[in-house]
């Protein structure tokens, strides 16, 4: 019951990143950093002059839109858009506490993946903290449908995503990906798909205002069954895999990492945002469980990508 991996986990200092938003194209500062136990994910705009709004937790009571990225409001007209990739690289990280902070209105697109937030968790390590691990267990499959596109929460004895697309386009196609989560495996598998979009999109989305910021060194960008980034693609699958990234960054905004399945077929924000409030809708669907009542020979979370294990073994002999 002692074990290091039953307990929750905090970032050991602070992260920070300069750049800007993928759909506004706003300079913006983000800065993520430690916080208490039982907390989970906290976010709150700094304002400027060393003023800042109260931290509100990042939850999907609080998503105002889900068009093209997902947007939390803050209270008192602030938002923050664009929160998925960032809440992806913290639980899929394992992190259960960390406050976030930004001086605008979207976190920066940085890459297009997660990749730089995962890297710096690495890199910051992470801090165990005397509270128990606590997860949302799904007693009760949960499924919403959009036409043929669903989301659903089904009972799992473990942390898995089944996720699978469909596009009208030659080189994305149909493709699947079937995931147990541990750190190691979102790391190295999930953390650098990039997100992606179409030429032909592209007028009518800087037209509404979106994408303003996006580029090839934040995109894949598809033209017509070609990529025109250069690089060409970070894995074969990147789109699949990019769905799958969003999906934990979305599914964190329930409050507690999940104890159990998520499936969905052409799915993104706005499904992902209504299969946590239909979750949410009976006290029968879920419930909060500590790390001791699950089974003892689940590990996941010792399955750290290479160095983590490190920082974590010098901070506890410091
Ligand atoms: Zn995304």
């Amino acid at each position: 019951m002692n074990k290091l991996s039953t307990r929750q986990r905090t970032l050991a200092g602070e992260i920070s990143f300069a750049g800007y938003g993928v759909h506004s194209a706003q300079p913006v500062t983000l800065v993520i950093g430690p916080a208490a136990p039982d907390k989970g994910f906290l976010i709150r705009r700094d304002l400027g002059n060393g003023t800042y709004t109260e931290p509100v937790s990042v939850h999907f009571s609080r998503v105002s839109r889900t068009t093209l990225c997902t947007t939390l409001d803050l209270g008192g007209s602030v938002s923050a858009a664009t929160i998925e990739h960032v809440t992806s690289a913290l639980s899929g990280m394992g992190v259960d506490n960390a406050l976030i902070t930004l001086d605008a209105a979207e976190c920066p697109i940085m890459d297009g993946s997660a990749y730089p937030f995962a890297v710096a968790i690495l890199e910051v390590g992470l801090e165990t903290q005397p509270a128990p691990k606590k997860f949302l267990k799904i007693l009760r499959s949960v499924t919403v449908r959009n036409n043929d596109a669903f989301a659903a929460l089904e009972p799992y004895n473990g942390r898995a995503l089944d996720l699978e697309i469909d596009f009208d386009s030659k080189v994305i196609g149909r493709q699947r990906m079937m995931f147990d989560w541990t750190p190691r495996r979102y790391f190295e598998d999930v953390s650098r798909a990039r997100t992606f979009g179409f030429v032909r999109d592209a007028k009518i989305l800087r037209q509404a205002g979106y994408a303003l910021g996006s580029s090839l060194d934040n995109s894949i960008t598809l033209h017509e069954d070609r990529i025109l980034n250069p690089g060409g693609l970070r894995y074969e699958d990147e789109f699949v895999r990019h769905k799958l990234l969003d999906a934990i960054g979305d599914l964190s905004l329930g409050g507690l990492p999940i104890w159990g399945k998520f499936r969905s077929y052409k799915g993104g924000h706005a499904l992902n945002a209504h299969v946590l409030s239909g979750l949410f809708s009976s006290d029968a669907n879920y419930e909060i469980v500590g790390a001791e009542d699950l089974p003892l020979e689940f590990e996941a979370f010792d399955d750290q990508p290479a160095g983590l294990e490190v920082n974590h073994y010098l901070r506890s002999v410091r």
